[in-house]
């Protein structure tokens, strides 16, 4: 029976009621009285059903009991819609069973954390790596249990952006890489992963090609020293040998200048952990750099513009290398008699730190790569130039050693402005 049809039922019977009361009370002689005591036991038989729906409500894991009329419409109905949400939380539970399950498989350990930094849930590697038992650690701060200043500093931070890298210096060294997601209202998932095997190769390739460089320039300075005094002697030479030997001479000296930034790019890379307390006079640094210029570019223009007095915490020499490779650059993809202005000031958070030249620009397309080593937009007219393809990926080492993100901005024919931002 649907609700409206039971509805017309009780409000029918309610009326016969009624009805064959006042008539049975008129034949007695009290049709108020009746119909009172027939409404009064109407109101009974629904307290006694309301009742037992109470009771059924207290513990639906059982049946409806039956009822007659709207009562059972109302038990049918609610017990529909019990099973409805019943149906759904399975349903849930086994999505929410599935995930679970499949972080538990995770090789990488995997921790939710509430707002407040509590642990929720964490799965089996989380156990390997961190040494977090669940159930036995539910509800307990995480940042408790997991003892490392580097993760205390990063996860109060709250800026995610990037992974963290934290080596773990016991019996035998790991590097735990630490990522971390916010969802909900502020609950927080950590990914943990041991990424020892990663950073030891990483760390095998720099120590590679930091020796390689160091044992290279031994040779190459002898066979320099040989053609600075064979062209010394040149007249004494056939005139065939002296275009041959100049050539030399000059890619000696290019070979000379890769080494030396092959050795200053492992260098920044291998001390890019080690905190930097040192206070850069940003002001001073640019000065020095001008004057160094002048000396060596006597005909380039450079516009020095300190709009802030600010210092940096950072490495002296490294941004020294940074700015002189930004100025470098800027100087070699422009005309002579153009500007290059070098800017030092302070936006809203951020220090800003801009080398700005109105050269050959550099097309969109190479913009995410000019900064890898060896990547260059034309190898034609960089060799020209003299360049070794490492000066932008030292200004990005440099940049990420000191917490600071490069920007570029270029347009082809116009120029090009390198910004190092620095958080202020
Ligand atoms: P390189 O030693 O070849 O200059 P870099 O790493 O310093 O190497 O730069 C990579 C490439 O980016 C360069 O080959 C050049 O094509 C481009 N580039 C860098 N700076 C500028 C600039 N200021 N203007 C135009 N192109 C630039």
């Amino acid at each position: 029976m649907n609700a409206a049809g039971a509805w017309l039922v009780e409000l029918r019977r309610l009326v016969l009621l009624s009805a064959v009361a006042l008539v049975v009370g008129w034949l007695v002689g009290a049709p108020w009285l009746v119909l009172a005591l027939a409404l009064l036991a109407l109101l009974a038989r629904w307290l006694y059903q309301l009742q037992r729906l109470l009771s059924w409500l207290a513990d639906t894991s059982v049946e409806p009991p039956e009822a007659p009329g709207i009562w059972g419409v109302i038990y049918d109905r609610l017990y529909q819609v019990q099973r409805a949400a019943q149906g759904r939380q399975a349903q849930l539970q086994s999505r929410l069973d599935y995930l679970q399950g499949s972080l538990s498989a995770m090789h990488d350990g995997a921790v939710m954390v509430t707002a407040s930094g509590a642990i929720e849930w964490s799965n089996t590697a989380a156990e390997r790596l961190l040494g977090l038992r669940y159930p036995a650690d539910r509800g307990q701060a995480l940042l408790n249990l997991v003892r490392l200043p580097e993760f205390h500093r990063y996860f109060l931070a709250a800026a995610f952006d990037s992974p963290l890298q934290v080596v773990l210096k016991g019996e035998h060294v790991q590097y735990l890489q630490f990522t971390v997601t916010s969802f909900g209202g502020g609950d927080r998932l950590v990914f943990v992963r041991d990424v020892t095997k990663e950073a030891k190769l990483e760390q095998m390739r720099r120590d590679f090609v930091g020796n390689v460089s160091h044992e290279l320039r031994t040779p190459l300075t002898v066979i320099k020293g040989y053609l600075e005094t064979i062209l010394a002697n040149a007249d004494q030479l056939e005139q065939r040998f002296h275009r041959p030997l100049q050539q030399m001479q000059q890619q000696a000296a290019r070979m000379e200048t890769l080494l030396k930034d092959l050795l200053w790019l492992s260098r920044i890379e291998s001390v890019r952990t080690q905190p930097r307390r040192e206070q850069v006079n940003i002001g001073a640094l640019l000065q020095e750099m001008e004057d160094e210029l002048q000396t060596s570019h006597p005909g380039r223009k450079l516009a020095v513009q300190l709009e802030t007095a600010e210092k940096v915490a950072g490495d002296y020499r490294e941004l020294h290398s940074a700015v002189s490779n930004l100025v470098l650059n800027a100087f070699k993809y422009s005309k002579d008699d153009t500007v290059v202005t070098v800017r030092w000031r302070r936006e809203g958070e951020h220090l800003l730190l801009s080398v700005q030249d109105r050269g050959i620009g550099i097309d969109s397309v190479h913009l995410p790569r000019v900064t890898e080593r060896f990547y260059r937009v034309d190898d034609s007219r960089s060799s020209a130039t003299g360049g070794t393809g490492l000066g932008l990926a030292i200004v990005k080492h440099v940049a990420a050693a000191h917490r600071a993100e490069l920007r570029i901005e270029s347009t082809p024919g116009v120029g090009s402005t390198f910004t190092l931002v620095f958080p202020g």
